[in-house]
């Protein structure tokens, strides 16, 4: 039996993870859950899946679940705080850790997982945004496998040679072409954008996803973190990823190679996919995504981003091409802007404005540990914050 620990096991991510677990009792066994403050969601995987350590981020939370589980499954252990979550990731009964915290919370642990030397499912994309070679430089020295649950680039590692080593570039390859969805708001009037509310920002048209990772995908910096994601999962430099706006989310992303030929990977637009792909390599197991069936597929189309619309997808690449430590500046921003904006104390089209402004204010240089990215992140956040009230005032 493999040993799973799921790290945001209540969030969408997370519950497509069990989802593809409860199809394969034979093959995987929950040891670990974590997650925020949802102490009813998680009282009930608990009861479900009774795993040995069950932890609440909060430590409040934790305490309710305790109470709320009482003597009901005796061999979970419940435990409070952030470095109580780091422990679930590092459990020696966890074969494969899935990393699906939402944001910086989920570095340390997803760090966790790979001193440990687990094989890591990376939803967390922030983690690797944040920290970039030391991430990368952790994981070889701690011999730990990398899979990513992202579904372009979960699709671009299918398209790629088996041969491949984590972040080094594949021989033969010209460039990764991203593919996009543009969100809900591909097709807004581009004088409107400043009136949209956090219920059209998560409005998806193709993918059922948390509210974070759903206003990212309408301002498209989801996939401006994501082409920083591909440069270190893969080991290319920005210049070899093309993003492309395809509306229907039926290509996932594709491989271009020096011959001509262009690798794509199909499928219905569900997470199950690339979490399966993840936990069965080398192995195909079963998802319970429906078979995909091109004839009734709508027509596939490809387009350019528009930069006027998407300012953050620049704001991104800016980031990458300054270096150091400056994607994690502008995670950082982002995910204060984000969360202004969802709390409504910030216009939609602030958002890039915010980051923009925190970018330009703080130096960021080569940051030579994760603590000195941490120190950079808290920075970075409390300059957010005070040009987002200066904004609100
Ligand atoms: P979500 O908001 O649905 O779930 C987040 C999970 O993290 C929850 O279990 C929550 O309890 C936990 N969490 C939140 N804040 C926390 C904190 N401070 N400390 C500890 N735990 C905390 O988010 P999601 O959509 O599942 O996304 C999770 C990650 O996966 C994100 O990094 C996202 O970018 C990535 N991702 C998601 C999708 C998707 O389809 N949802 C696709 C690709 C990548
Ligand atoms: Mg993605």
């Amino acid at each position: 039996m493999i040993g799973i620990s799921i790290l945001g096991a209540t969030g969408s991510i997370g519950l497509s993870t069990l989802d593809v677990i409860d199809m394969h009792p034979d093959r995987f066994t929950v040891v670990a859950l974590t997650a925020h403050r949802d102490v009813e969601a998680m009282a009930a995987q608990c009861l479900r899946y009774r795993p040995q350590l069950a932890v609440m981020a909060d430590p409040e939370a934790a305490r309710h679940l305790a109470d709320v589980l009482g003597a009901r499954v005796p061999g979970t252990e419940v435990l409070g705080g952030s470095e109580a979550v780091a422990e679930a990731a590092r459990l020696p009964a966890a074969d494969y850790v899935m990393a699906a915290i939402v944001g910086g919370a989920g570095l340390m642990p997803a760090l966790a997982a790979v001193r440990a030397g687990k094989r890591v499912l990376l939803a967390n994309k922030e983690a690797l945004v944040m920290t970039g070679h030391l991430f990368m430089d952790e994981l070889s020295r701690c011999d730990a496998e990398l899979l990513p649950i992202d579904s372009e680039h979960n699709a671009i590692l299918q398209c790629l040679p088996q041969t491949r080593v984590s972040g080094v570039a594949p021989d033969g390859v010209r460039r990764l072409l991203l593919t996009a969805s543009g969100g809900p708001l591909r097709e807004w009037p581009l004088n409107n954008l400043n009136e949209v509310t956090p219920a059209q920002a998560c409005a998806h048209p193709n993918w059922s996803m948390g509210r974070k990772i759903s206003v990212d995908s309408a301002t498209m910096m989801n996939k401006g973190l994501e082409v920083i994601e591909a440069c270190w999962l893969f080991g290319l430099e920005a210049s070899r990823i093309r993003v492309l706006v395809h509306p229907q989310s039926v290509v996932h992303s594709m491989v271009e190679y020096v011959d001509g030929s262009v690798l794509a990977h199909l499928g219905h637009p569900d997470m199950r996919t690339p979490i399966a792909h993840a936990l069965g390599a080398p192995e195909r197991i079963a998802s319970g995504v429906a078979a995909f069936d091109p004839v009734a597929a709508p027509p596939l189309v490809f387009e350019e981003p528009e930069n006027a619309r998407f300012p953050c997808l620049a704001l991104a690449t800016q980031a990458l091409a300054e270096g150091g430590s400056a994607p994690a500046v502008l995670n950082a921003a982002n995910e204060e802007a984000v969360a202004a904006f969802l709390d409504g104390e910030l216009k939609f089209t602030a958002i890039a404005a915010v980051i923009e402004h925190t970018l330009s204010y703080l130096d960021a240089g080569e940051a030579h540990s994760v603590e000195a990215v941490l120190e950079l992140d808290r920075q970075a956040r409390a300059l957010a914050r005070s040009e987002i009230r200066r904004r609100a005032s």
